[in-house]
């Protein structure tokens, strides 16, 4: 590989397809590397069963201001403005209304306490009520947002994204993946299975190599996950360590998604929504039929995504179709039968879900975006003030380094002239 690029962009996640949309929009070369054999890291949808499943990010959170919405409908795809099925309880089954209700109470009032704890510890479990019946429910949701438990969760960055939240949930019917995948613009030059394995400073720029060469360029925008940066896959330049320990300490939570077929569907409403246990914090939340869909999709977060994530995809089937059977009735196991389990926990290049910052660690969003000498600029979900977690936070993480990017490049040319 020669010298013929602006900028390289490492991981063609969301946050890299921002990053590159930006640069081609401003006519400056990249080339893009991704360690996987295809685009999207966490944006992945996979046809299973004949359907557009997505794998990792489904919803267009706070659709309203989500900027995959403009970039979905300038390129022909449809954006669902409808509300999102779990508005909608699936009729007749066995869960008394009143203790739901008292459940979803309990988390907004653990909410409220967590302002508090916010100007204290700064630890999430210490808004739990001490004994609390509905505690188990409360970590469970808490486990969908952060993947973690609340012993791991701070408080400020857990009220940042709620409070940034507009709570429109819209949705692409033919995949976030599909589209996260296609926005990559034909300008950048795009090398896949092709991992970065060091990032050096050189006198005018960065030198990255990997297996296939070293490419010098003028600046690198990093937008691999913070599992990815914390560990040991890429050699950094020295003087980054900072910035690494500000990665390790937005750890990557645990969720995973598993789908059922159903064999035969009377028993489903189509775009429903159930809740597995409330008295369970491995709990599943249950999409039913999606778009009439012969399909379930199972959510776990935390201690539920454990399950699939440590004692593997069987234990993940067996865990949500006792959840289902207690719900349904117990011959809902003859008309459902496993269709795929994810494994982002298990995967080298990501390592998880989403970021959440440890108690008393809010600040390390902010220091893992600041750019390094000017040359090394840093993307990625876990780097946006409020919309970390999200694949639109990734998205403008990447157009803010990209225009870091571009006004060091400007200013280092004004130099040099
Ligand atoms: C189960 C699940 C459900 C989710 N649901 C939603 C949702 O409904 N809505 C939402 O907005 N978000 C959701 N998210 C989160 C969202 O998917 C992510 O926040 C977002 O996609 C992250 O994008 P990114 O570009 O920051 O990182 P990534 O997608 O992780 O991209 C980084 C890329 O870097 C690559 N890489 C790693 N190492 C190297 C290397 N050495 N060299 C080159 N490339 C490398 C990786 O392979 C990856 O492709 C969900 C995530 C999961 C797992």
């Amino acid at each position: 590989m020669g010298n013929a690029f602006d900028v390289i962009i490492v991981g063609g996640g969301a946050a890299g397809i921002g990053a590159a949309r930006r640069l081609a929009a401003h006519g400056s070369s990249a080339v893009l590397l991704e360690a996987s054999a295809r685009l999207g890291g966490r944006a992945f949808t996979q046809e299973l069963g004949g359907y557009p499943l997505d794998l990792g990010c489904e919803w267009l959170h706070s659709g309203d201001r989500n900027s995959w919405v403009a970039i979905a409908e300038a390129s022909g795809f449809q954006v669902d403005r409808g509300e999102p099925p779990w508005s909608m309880a699936h009729p007749g089954i066995t869960q008394d209304e009143d203790a739901q209700e008292a459940a979803q109470k309990a988390y907004g009032d653990w909410e409220e306490r967590l302002r508090s704890v916010a100007a204290d510890s700064d630890r999430a479990s210490d808004a739990l009520e001490p004994g609390g019946v509905w505690n188990a429910y409360v970590r469970a949701i808490a486990g969908f947002m952060s993947g973690v438990g609340p012993e791991e969760i701070s408080a400020i960055d857990y009220l940042a994204y709620d409070d940034a939240s507009t709570g429109r949930n819209w949705h692409v019917p033919l995949g976030y993946g599909t589209l996260v995948a296609a926005s990559l613009p034909s300008a950048t030059t795009l090398r896949l299975a092709t991992p970065a394995e060091r990032i050096d400073l050189t006198a005018d720029g960065v030198a990255v190599t990997t297996r296939a060469g070293t490419v010098r360029v003028g600046a690198a925008i990093l937008t691999v996950s913070t599992a990815v940066l914390a560990g040991d896959a890429i050699r950094l330049p020295s003087g980054t360590d900072p910035w690494r320990e500000a990665a390790a300490a937005l750890p990557l939570g645990r969720n995973e998604k598993v789908f059922l077929e159903i064999g035969r569907d009377a028993a489903f409403e189509a775009d429903t929504h159930a809740y597995g246990n409330l008295d369970d914090a491995r709990s599943a939340a249950y999409s039913i039929r999606p778009h009439g869909w012969p399909v379930i999709e199972a959510f776990l977060g935390g201690d539920g995504a454990r399950i699939v994530a440590e004692e593997g995809p069987a234990a993940g089937f067996a865990h949500v179709s006792a959840e289902l059977a207690s719900l349904f009735g117990s011959d809902v196991a003859s008309a459902i039968r496993p269709l795929a389990a994810t494994s982002w926990s298990r995967m080298a290049s990501i390592g998880g879900a989403y970021s959440c910052a440890l108690p008393g660690r809010s600040d390390a969003r902010a220091r893992l975006a600041r750019p390094f000498e000017d040359r090394l600029f840093f993307a990625g979900e876990a780097t946006h003030p409020f919309d970390f977690t999200t694949a639109h936070g990734a998205h403008d993480s990447g157009v803010r380094a990209a225009d870091e990017a571009l006004a060091a490049l400007g200013d280092r040319r004004g130099e040099a002239a």
